[in-house]
């Protein structure tokens, strides 16, 4: 059967029409992007959020194998982010030339014998792309990892309307005639519930632990200020509203003035005693304006409240340790051998650039235009715009001052499988165009632990992101990507 089907010009507006009153109507929107002449994000209207027409094709079996991996890459970063010595010698390396990841490693080695919290909180998203070239035994690869995110793993919220977006559309017998597999197979989605209970089963811990005031203590989303996807934080929020768990959003100017330690280290917002800080921003370079957003968190890191993520997990989470991962003998120290036989199948090789084999290997590539083409160059950085692709990667290292590439790994590409199309509708398309496609799939976990146990960690959803083949890059927020769900083949 073709795919996706073919339109007749006359279903297709009214199909653009139903996709953008679903969207509008249940909260599948961004705010809108600043335009010339504006100088920040109005707070006072939406648009729809980018999504696909028709959920797209993915194998389930592929799925299956991103699914069952899951609760091991969790299990992995909480025992890395309890390793001090690793993650030291880890960021000594990068450090000196990354100031960045400096900042953030200083600050965790100034405070940690301070932590009074014991429990952290990781809400993780493992991203993966299905990879069609074949390993050293030939055979397909399958799933291959892309990162793990440690921070701010986002676009739970809005992963699940775009599935109940798909079964509206299902409902009209036309697209249904035009789509018949989407019966049944449509993949199911209760990300935004298992997110949720995550934060619930933390703030429980924490109010029957750890609470000093005689009210009920609130969340704390930590935010950008200018951020446009919102609605998806506030979906978590309307969620954990419903269970009777209050929260509050604030930005670091903001707490710098509003958030205070009591004497015992309880961390309150205008008076407010807070369970858990859930951070939707720090984890890039220019969500710190000042010493005064730096002070910020650190006050929030001695403090009681639960952290997601700590330092140490947003340390943890760095592009570097995932390059050290592949080396198995890392591995060893944190996971039993079934586990690291599951968890190696979805590594494509990453390299340094340092003294090792390896690292000469990597500088002998990247002074190689045609070697160059398997590659992509990554930065510590979080959020989408930063990598260096194929043949740009060449110059780009011919501009870098001395030792700098030593902060950066090189990933080989990971080759997704191709002619997969799908129409992709923004909030400015007045027609549908049709794109040959890469998805990019995320399993989400919520894992609660602390230096001697792993008190929780369980599956929370997915998500998949549909971006045009001609982009190297993918990332929602970057208006690359559309929000997407897998129809599993
Ligand atoms: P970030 O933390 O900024 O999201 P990623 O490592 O996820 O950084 O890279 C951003 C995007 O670049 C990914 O969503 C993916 O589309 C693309 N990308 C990254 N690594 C690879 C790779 N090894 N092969 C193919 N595409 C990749
Ligand atoms: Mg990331
Ligand atoms: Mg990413």
């Amino acid at each position: 059967m073709e795919f996706p089907p073919k339109i007749e010009q006359e279903y297709q507006k009214e199909l653009i029409d139903n996709v953008r009153g679903f969207c509008l109507g249940n909260g599948l929107v961004l705010l809108p992007p600043v335009m010339e002449g504006e100088d920040k994000v109005r707070s006072n209207t939406c648009i729809q959020a980018p999504v696909s027409l028709f959920p797209t094709p993915f194998p389930k079996k592929l799925f299956n194998q991103a699914n069952s991996v899951g609760l091991t890459f969790n299990e992995l970063y909480a025992n890395i982010a309890r390793d001090v010595e690793f993650i030291d010698e880890i960021l000594s390396e990068i450090s000196p030339f990354d100031k960045f990841q400096a900042s953030l490693w200083n600050l965790w080695k100034e405070i940690r014998s301070e932590i009074c919290q014991p429990n952290q909180l990781l809400l993780s998203r493992s991203d993966y792309l299905c990879n069609t070239s074949t390993d050293i035994q030939g055979n397909i690869r399958g799933i291959s990892q892309v990162e793990f995110n440690t921070i701010a793993s986002s676009f739970g919220g809005l992963s699940n309307k775009v599935n109940q977006l798909h079964q509206f559309l299902y409902n009209d017998i036309r697209y249904a005639n035009l789509h018949p597999l989407l019966n049944n197979q449509l993949a199911e989605n209760n990300t935004l519930n298992e997110i949720v209970d995550g934060f619930e089963h933390a703030h429980q811990v924490y109010k029957s632990g750890y609470l000093r005031s005689k009210h009920s203590p609130y969340i704390l989303f930590v935010v950008q200020e200018n951020e446009r996807n919102v609605f998806d934080q506030r979906l978590l929020e309307f969620e954990l509203s419903r269970r009777n768990i209050r929260i509050i959003r604030r930005t670091f100017a903001q707490l710098s003035q509003q958030a205070k330690l009591s004497e015992d280290n309880v961390l309150k917002v205008k008076g407010i005693e807070v369970s858990i800080v859930y951070y939707r921003a720090g984890y890039a370079p220019e969500d710190y304006k000042s010493e005064r957003d730096w002070r910020v968190r650190r006050m929030i890191e001695v403090s009681l409240a639960i952290k997601c993520p700590t330092l140490a997990l947003q340390l943890a989470g760095c592009k570097k340790v995932q390059q050290v991962l592949v080396d198995e003998h890392v591995l060893r120290k944190n996971l039993n051998p079934a586990q690291i036989r599951k968890i190696n199948k979805c590594f494509v090789d990453i390299l340094p650039f340092d003294q090792s084999e390896k690292g000469k290997i990597a500088h002998s590539i990247v002074a190689d235009r045609e070697r160059c083409k398997k590659y992509v160059l990554k930065p510590q950085r979080e959020g989408g715009g930063n990598n260096i692709y194929k043949e740009d990667i060449v110059d780009f290292v011919n501009n870098l001052k001395d030792n700098e590439l030593s902060s950066y790994i090189l990933m080989e590409l990971i080759e997704p499988p191709g002619n997969l199309h799908n129409y992709l509708v923004r909030y400015t398309d007045d027609k549908l165009v049709k794109a040959d496609v890469v998805s990019e799939l995320g399993i989400y976990g919520s894992v609660l632990f602390n230096n001697h146990t792993i008190i929780r960690n369980e599956h929370a959803g997915h998500l998949l992101r549909t971006k045009s083949r001609q982009s190297d890059e993918g990332g929602v927020a970057l208006g690359i990507s559309v929000i997407d769900e897998c129809l599993l083949i």
